[in-house]
């Protein structure tokens, strides 16, 4: 069978189909598991451009590299491709360079381990859109200086053909990568921390996301980048992404709202980082309270809700409402200058 993806046939072995998804393993992309209906739909080449397979390639091989069979046997529906593409950010030269070496390096099992890279099969693992872009990519990250090959020695560098073979990480490529792990301040990314709950998002769609990708008049891009884990990829467990997303912030924006142990989490985290953390918090949750709410079955119960933890009670923070439509382009306007004043 081919590849949706990668259009590879070769080595791509198919599992037994199951009632709605068809399964295989594809030798660049990794496991796939498709919902049927995707596979009748994205079957006609129009609905997916050839540019979105590369990118839903590159995001299933990183995401099978990075969680295991396990964390990757998720059933892809159509929407799922296209959350995919949507929040597929293309990385600029020396960004692949960078992500190429982290990705070196979660290969190496121990200190000076030397790995070897498949030219025609490992390239969506490190952000390449084609075969041919990453033998040049390897290239850039042996002349800086960043990985050296056992097949060649300083003197024959331009002795290509091997270069893909016996790669490990010098010092220098060492100390690169601590930079790079310590934290994005020079990224465009901010962080959201917030409940991932259906209203909530709602309010993230139209005032937060909105307030962070201001831009400035006669701007053509937005100076930062929001990104909410759950809005990247179909994830279950997204600890180890968040911290390395977190780490690649440059600051954060941490709502309150609905007492998360998850969201306190992060903004404890980020804080640690030494990160700007820009707190928010709906109005109705900031003090405890008691009320009352209905179940499903129309029974009301009493419930606590626990306003802001203690520990972050006294920070400074935006305090928003969504009661009538224009309490939610108040919050865009605060949020916005907050961080106009805040992140130089
Ligand atoms: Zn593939």
């Amino acid at each position: 069978m081919e590849c949706y993806f990668c259009k590879k046939t070769q080595g791509v072995t198919a599992n037994p189909e199951e009632e709605d998804s068809i399964i295989y393993r594809c030798p660049r992309c990794g496991p796939v598991r498709l919902h049927k209906d995707a596979c009748q739909y994205i079957s006609e080449p129009t609905h997916l451009p050839e540019n979105d397979r590369r990118i839903i390639s590159i995001c299933l091989r990183n995401i099978f590299e990075r969680r295991g069979p396990e964390g990757s046997n998720k059933i892809l529906t159509f929407p799922n491709l296209k959350q995919i593409v949507t929040t597929y950010r293309e990385n600029d030269a020396i960004e692949k360079i960078e992500i190429a070496l982290l990705n070196i390096d979660s290969k190496c099992k121990f200190f000076g381990d030397y790995i070897s890279v498949n030219l025609e099969n490992d390239y969506p693992y490190y952000h390449c859109f084609e075969q041919k872009e990453l033998h040049p990519l390897l290239v850039m990250l042996l002349e800086s200086g960043f990985i050296e090959s056992e097949y060649i020695s300083a003197d024959h560098i331009y002795q290509r053909q091997t270069i893909h073979e016996k790669l490990c990480i010098t010092p220098k490529g060492y100390e690169r990568i601590r930079e790079l792990k310590k934290t994005g301040k020079d990224s465009r990314q901010c962080f959201v921390a917030m409940w991932l709950e259906d209203e909530m998002l709602t309010v993230y769609e139209i005032a937060i996301k909105p307030a962070i990708e201001y831009k400035e008049e006669g701007q053509k891009e937005s100076r930062f980048k929001a990104l909410i884990i759950g809005e990247k990829e179909h994830t279950n467990d997204i600890n180890d992404e968040i911290i390395s997303e977190i780490r690649r912030s440059r600051f954060m924006v941490c709502d309150l709202t609905g007492y998360r142990g998850g969201v306190y989490w992060e903004a404890g985290f980020a804080y640690g980082l030494g990160l700007e953390v820009i707190y928010t918090c709906r109005e109705d949750w900031i003090k405890k309270i008691k009320k009352e709410i209905k179940n499903e079955s129309g029974k009301i119960h009493p419930i606590i809700q626990q306003g802001i933890h203690f520990d972050l009670e006294h920070r400074n923070r935006i305090e928003w409402k969504n009661d009538t439509k224009d309490d939610l382009s108040k919050f865009e306007k605060d949020l916005r200058d907050r961080i106009k004043a805040v992140i130089t």
